[in-house]
């Protein structure tokens, strides 16, 4: 086995809590509009202690080195293109520092039109008007 898969393989193991088996590599591209917005390869597990029975993981380089991602293979990641999709959408929401201390977001809540984060230390919420992509601080 190679070191990356290797790595991905640890990191699935720890999401998941318990040993998996390599399934198979799996070429994902995922496009928007035509335009590619990921590309890579999805690493497929078997997890031996089920839920979930299926777990995807994969590498993404970053300024920090490689990052390992490691999605469940529960609903709606049911492939791993769906997987990927699954933390595009997470990585989207958990964007912006906290203007406080540059602490983290985290998605916090939505209602039509708006979607609320609230930071993890001071508690600040950020509101995101999702047709302008406005944000006010409450
Ligand atoms: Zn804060």
């Amino acid at each position: 086995m190679n070191k990356l898969l290797e790595m991905i393989q640890r990191t699935v193991e720890a999401t998941v809590e318990g040993p998996v088996t390599h399934r198979e590599s799996v070429p994902v591209v995922e496009t928007f509009r035509g335009q590619t917005i990921w590309e890579g390869i999805v690493e497929v597990f078997d997890v031996a202690t089920p839920p979930p029975a299926v777990a995807y993981g994969w590498a993404v380089e970053s300024d920090k080195g490689p990052q390992y991602v490691t999605v469940k293979g529960e609903p709606p990641a049911a492939s791993p293109l769906a997987a990927v999709r699954v933390w595009l959408v997470s990585e989207a929401r958990k964007d912006k520092k906290c203007p406080q201390g540059g602490h983290e977001f985290a998605f916090f809540d939505s209602f039509p039109g708006f979607e609320i984060f609230e930071c993890s230390k001071c508690k600040l919420r950020k509101f995101v008007d999702l047709k302008t992509g406005k944000e006010t601080f409450e």
